[in-house]
């Protein structure tokens, strides 16, 4: 019986996404990044001038706002995000929103509103969900919790070259600065800090490619 509910927990720019992608492709799961949705609301408090360590204000902004992932093409699975309805997939990885969603994912009541949406989200099963405590907190049962590190240089020089294809400009210490500083909020927050679970396998992809990183993935979920 292969898992029906896959966690894949990691810090910043380690490779979550892609690799949960694909492997939800591989698999015929639905895919679900939690770090859009707390991204998605960072979004929306700063529009709001909400101040970003507010903790009556923020979670309720977190109740009320409706995050949606509508899928824009199905043969190379890029999603769109919508808040309340508006496309904001251009701007949900702006540098702005990038410096400011660690502060609002430290909030408790933001977290608490965040994680029983997620639970509502995976369902009945046949999911990968990518994050930072899908493993330890939001599903706990889930029968395959990956963690996946990398070196703090391999993964600025990652996010660098990547910026670079998609012709952005780039500067490899300034994104090394911000990584390593989203990192330290990310692990040493109060609640649900950055930690594998007990029973997480971890991958460290320093030097891999996506594909084998994958690769290494599916070896457990055949196991
Ligand atoms: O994964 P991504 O870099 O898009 O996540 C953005 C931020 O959202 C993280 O730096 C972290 O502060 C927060 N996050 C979180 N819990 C999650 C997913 C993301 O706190 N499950």
């Amino acid at each position: 019986m292969r898992p029906r509910l896959i966690a894949i927990d990691g810090p910043v720019a380690v490779g979550k996404s892609t690799i949960g992608q694909l492997l939800a492709e591989k698999l015929g799961y639905s895919f679900i990044d939690t770090g859009t949705m707390y991204r998605a609301l960072t979004w929306k408090a700063l529009r709001l001038g909400i101040d970003l360590e507010d903790e009556d204000k923020l979670p309720q902004l977190a109740t009320t706002t409706r995050i949606e992932f509508v899928l824009e093409d199905v043969y190379d699975k890029a999603y769109r995000v919508f808040v309340d309805g508006e496309d904001i997939t251009g701007e949900v990885r702006s540098a702005e929103v990038e410096r400011n969603v660690s502060l609002v994912s430290k909030v408790a009541g933001v977290r608490r509103v965040m994680v029983r949406k997620q639970r509502l989200m995976a369902g009945k099963g046949k999911i990968v969900m990518a994050g930072r405590d899908i493993g330890t907190v939001v599903l706990p049962e889930a029968e395959l919790k990956i963690f996946l590190t990398a070196s703090p240089e391999e993964r600025a020089r990652r996010r660098y070259l990547e910026l670079l294809n998609q012709g952005n400009k780039a500067d490899y210490s300034v994104i090394l600065t911000d990584l390593k500083k989203r990192d330290e909020i990310d692990s040493q927050r109060m609640v649900s800090p950055l930690q594998p679970a007990g029973d997480a396998k971890i991958i460290d992809t320093e030097g891999l490619t996506l594909e084998q990183v994958v690769q290494k993935i599916w070896a457990f979920v055949e196991e």
